[in-house]
């Protein structure tokens, strides 16, 4: 007979994907439909993300107390008094272990007082919010939803109801000067955050800016100028206590996205809703019915939520899954955790058989070797896609 230590548990984090935004910004490439192109009703849809949440419940394993809730998207607030609904549902249904980080994102022109109160009176404790710039010329050149004054005031209301803020921020956009970056990053300080993400624009395959770029109505993103930026932004969010813990994340100390740090760290998490990512290991996954055609050395199991909000969303949507052997997924962990400015152990880069390819990351400038921790360098964050590629490949 087996114990409950024997059964297989589903993972300490859950993430929950909101397919809504209120229009569509020009670069982005995420799921999310457009709140004018949808028929069914926000408390309908927010009703079927609890339910294929629920559905994981029915499977032959046993939960646990949740160390972190991210909803993420898409834009969660446009579901407004339905999103502390949702919380509300998903935190009876997956208790929450104490202490536990519950995130959800937000758009400023979606957030205001009323909602934030909900939202923490539900049991939030962070805000992730879209501001990206706070120039509106900028904000406009994205299509973005909202201005400058919207998301200061979104920023208000989040710390009023008492909630942890984290900003996120787009460098490297065409147009964008390093003047007009540097008064974003100084308001976004003003806003008191506890977090800053800065990504550099990317121009993603079928977005509007990508067919603008290839026409030739925007230049190319210079990724010089992106790089300055990013450094820039280390500078200035530097000398207001933001440490970068990760490439593109600052945290005052303590303050570091747990959530976030369960994905760079190889932990499992669950994943819901159209688009979602989820990450399972060999015994859950095998415990909840996936038998991989590549059966030999499961060591982890990676899915995606294969639904599409306009053919409506089934309890139990089809997953498409992707396996990994015990050794891809120790040259995985090792490629997320260069990633975080703590690093990898050496002997867990020896374990993983990518000693080899850091050396030579190290001989480039890219990769140091401090205290018996491979540590990414400056150079290498700014060329992060060529330190994780050389470690995924092992050469
Ligand atoms: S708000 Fe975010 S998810 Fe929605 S369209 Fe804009 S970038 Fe994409």
């Amino acid at each position: 007979m087996s114990s409950p230590g024997d059964t297989p548990a589903l993972p300490e984090h859950l993430y929950v994907h909101v397919p809504l935004c209120r229009t569509k910004c020009a670069y982005c490439d995420f799921y999310s439909l457009p709140l004018a192109g949808v028929t069914e009703d926000v408390s309908s849809i927010a009703a079927s993300l609890a339910a294929q949440a629920q559905a994981w419940l029915a499977r032959d394993v046993r939960p646990q107390l949740l160390k972190s809730l991210y909803i993420g998207g898409g834009t969660p607030t446009v579901l407004g008094p339905e999103l502390a609904m949702l919380v509300a549902v998903l935190t009876t249904w997956f208790p929450l272990a104490p202490g536990a980080e519950v995130t959800v994102e937000a758009n400023p022109e979606s957030l205001d007082a009323s909602l934030a109160a909900a939202l923490a009176e539900a049991g939030v404790t962070r805000v992730s919010l879209g501001v990206q710039s706070l120039d509106d010329g900028v904000l406009a050149f994205l299509e973005r939803p909202h201005d400058a004054a919207t998301a200061r005031a979104a920023a208000h209301a989040v710390r009023d109801a008492g909630l942890a803020l984290s900003v996120d921020l787009i460098c490297g956009i065409p147009g964008q000067t390093a003047q007009s970056w540097i008064d974003t990053l100084n308001g976004a300080i003003a806003m008191r955050p506890e977090h800053v993400s800065v990504y550099p624009l990317a121009i993603e395959a079928g977005t509007p800016l990508s067919a603008a770029v290839a026409i030739g109505d925007v230049p190319e993103p210079d990724p010089d100028t992106a790089a300055d930026m990013m450094l820039l932004a280390q500078h200035v969010l530097g000398q207001a206590g933001l440490a970068r813990y990760e490439v593109a994340n600052y945290a005052l100390p303590g303050a570091e996205s747990r959530h976030n740090t369960a994905y760079w760290t190889g932990a499992p998490y669950l994943g819901v809703g159209p688009g979602a990512h989820g990450m399972l290991d060999a015994a859950t996954a095998a415990a909840v019915g996936f038998t991989p055609a590549r059966a030999d050395d499961v060591a982890r199991l990676r899915y995606s939520v294969a639904c599409d909000l306009r053919e409506g969303l089934t309890p139990m949507p089809r997953l498409d899954v992707e396996v990994l052997t015990g050794e891809e997924t120790r040259r995985e962990d090792v490629m997320l955790g260069l990633r975080l400015a703590r690093g990898v152990a050496d002997d867990e880069a020896g374990a993983a058989g990518v000693t080899g390819a850091l050396e030579t990351l190290e001989a480039a400038g890219l990769v140091e070797l401090v205290e018996s921790r491979w540590r990414t360098t400056e150079r290498g964050w700014l060329l992060g896609n060529e330190v994780f590629s050389a470690v995924w490949a092992g050469e």
